[in-house]
């Protein structure tokens, strides 16, 4: 049954506006899109699309009706329907992975056929086309997950780390999954229970509607869902990418769309530390902020239409020098070639040695502040330990649903490292107390964290308090263990670049060109370093977009010669 015009379904009942989502192509368009498929015809009931199909390929319906239908329901249920001059594709036309729908033809008809190949070639060089599906894909993409549509069901528990890790990891792939919450849904845990699923067995996910894994790693569900599947591994890149950061995100970008082959490798989830930021302010052209996973997911999928591959939860391992060619070393035993690297692996925030800090990560304690710990905090204490930006960025942040926030920090003041605005919204919030020499000796809780202690250093007094949620935000170590030595680094392990090298770093490389090295490169050639994992670097958004695409242009210079 139609709800607007050519639209049909019970999804387009649902949607707000369902013209944008699926809107229909004017004759010129479709036109223009003909030359780089091939016309077929489509008979009632022939499966165009079947669920774990990959590639998918794209369809324009010429005449006749297709529909689109929900994979894991027991019995078929139609989403969609599409009529003349309307168009199939979602997310997975841009990321090349399985198929999440099964797509149907309901009448006699036709279509043009497209290879997603000559798809993305379309995309990149036909401004308004690309306009008209990235839109459509992309909101399509973000209907699938709202509604819960997918190959996969998470049962788990808010209060259990590994349950937020996997959230996190389908969420800032989007890939849409269905969640069951243990602690609201008594019949599920009885379900488990009879399965004999233990506490430790928790997050159970079911994959594709019959793998079923017990927590399992990022690494297995990337594995099952084939998110790594269509990447090719023997091929020699122009270009391949440590860390899918906003630096690594983009030097992508520039790369692909300079007409680089590009590959990117990522050990765990793209976006890197911005993506779990809460909301950037300082970013241009965001005035009124905007939060890290919309700003990483759209960079995610910009680097897709520009046909740069992401391989995710999949590190890089070890890095093989041996110029010309460099060989990474994959997490997994594999490895890949490249004529240019760039590293973009990042930093990782420090952690206070505290016996049982372990025991409280995802179980109130957490490393960034996003909406979602924001909602697990709402109406509780909290306390937030670092001097930095992101901590007063968090700490702002959580003061509008949290009781009440204390701010930890062991300096005498936030003037040496926080920006200015910042402090002066610390202090002028009423649910935030600033406690300076202040610094963390125990936590305490079962299950979940219940008590944190600090010492006043002046006085060396202990409190105790009834504090469930702690933020540790406490600066930054720099991802370079797995260099293993190829590259120069300064004495707290973040990659030395350009005018920071030594001549002794260039000998003991046995720097073999006549030229320095450039700007971001290392001491080996057509070898860069980006972002926060660099030697002298700011750690903002904005510097590390910046220098990954000022990189391209020196990884052009190196490829040329
Ligand atoms: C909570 C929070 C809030 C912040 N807020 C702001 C803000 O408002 N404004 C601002 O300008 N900056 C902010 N920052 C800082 C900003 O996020 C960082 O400066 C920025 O993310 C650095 O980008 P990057 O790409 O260099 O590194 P990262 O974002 O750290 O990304 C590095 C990526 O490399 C991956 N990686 C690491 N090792 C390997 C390996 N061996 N193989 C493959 N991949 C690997 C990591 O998993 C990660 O995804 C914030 C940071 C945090 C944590």
């Amino acid at each position: 049954m139609p709800a607007v015009d050519g639209i049909g379904g019970p999804l387009a009942a649902t949607l707000s506006r369902p013209e944008r989502i699926f809107p229909a192509l004017t004759a010129a368009q479709i036109a223009r899109i003909a030359p780089h498929g091939r016309h077929r015809a489509i008979t009632a009931g022939e499966v165009l699309v079947e669920v774990g199909q990959q590639p998918v390929p794209f369809f324009v319906v010429l005449s006749g009706e297709i529909e689109i239908l929900r994979p894991s329901a027991a019995t078929e249920a139609v989403m969609i329907t599409q009529r003349a001059s309307q168009f199939t594709g979602e997310g997975t036309m841009l990321t090349g992975r399985r198929a999440l729908t099964r797509i149907r033809a309901v009448e006699d008809g036709a279509v043009i056929e497209v290879d997603r190949e000559r798809l993305i070639g379309l995309i990149q060089t036909d401004a308004e086309l690309s306009a008209i599906f990235m839109r459509a894909f992309i909101l399509r993409r973000v209907e699938l997950i709202a509604g819960g549509y997918g190959d996969v069901v998470l049962i788990g528990s808010m209060h259990c780390a590994g349950t937020l890790r996997v959230k996190e990891f389908l969420t800032r792939n989007g890939h849409p999954f269905h969640y069951i919450d243990l602690d609201r849904d008594a019949d599920a845990q009885d379900l488990l229970d009879r399965f004999h699923v233990t506490a430790a067995d928790v997050p159970v996910l079911i994959c594709r509607g019959d793998a079923v894994l017990r927590n399992p790693g990022n690494q297995q569900i990337a594995d099952c869902l084939g998110f790594n599947a269509g990447i090719d591994r023997t091929h020699v890149r122009d270009l391949v990418i440590v860390g899918a950061g906003p630096a690594g995100l983009a030097a992508a970008v520039y790369g692909a769309s300079e007409g680089l082959d590009v590959l990117v490798l990522e050990s765990n989830l793209p976006g890197g530390q911005a993506g779990s930021s809460s909301r950037i302010e300082n970013y241009l052209g965001f005035p009124t902020g905007i939060s890290g996973l919309d700003l990483t997911g759209r960079a995610y999928a910009q680097v897709q239409k520009f046909g740069a591959q992401v391989m995710v939860a999949k590190g890089a391992a070890k890095l093989a020098c041996a110029p010309p060619l460099y060989a990474v070393h994959l997490e997994d035993g594999g490895r890949i070639e490249a004529r240019a690297l760039i590293i973009a692996s990042g930093a990782q925030y420090r952690k206070p040695a505290l016996a049982n800090l372990s025991q409280f990560e995802g179980a109130g304690i957490y490393y960034a502040a996003s909406r979602m710990e924001s909602q697990l905090c709402a109406g509780e204490e909290v306390a937030i330990v670092g001097g930095g930006n992101s901590a007063g960025q968090a700490a702002v942040f959580l003061a509008e649903t949290a009781r009440h926030v204390h701010l930890l920090v062991r300096k005498d003041g936030l003037a040496e490292t926080m920006s200015r605005y910042l402090v002066r919204r610390i202090e002028e919030h009423p649910a935030i107390t600033l406690r300076t020499r202040t610094e963390l000796v125990a936590l305490d809780g079962d299950r979940h964290l219940e008590h944190v202690q600090w010492r006043e250093s002046g006085t060396g007094v202990i409190e105790t308090h009834g504090i469930r949620h702690l933020f540790l935000m406490t600066g930054a170590v720099p991802n370079t263990a797995w260099l293993d030595g190829c590259v120069a680094l300064d004495e707290r392990g973040f990659i030395k670049t350009g005018p920071d090298l030594s001549p002794d770093d260039l000998t003991t490389a046995r720097w073999p060109l006549t030229r320095s090295p450039y700007l971001l490169e290392t001491n080996r050639p057509g070898v860069f370093a980006v972002g926060d994992v660099r030697c002298g670097n700011i750690k903002r958004v904005a510097s590390a977009v910046g220098e990954g695409s000022i990189a391209v242009a020196f990884v052009h210079q190196v490829l040329r010669h």
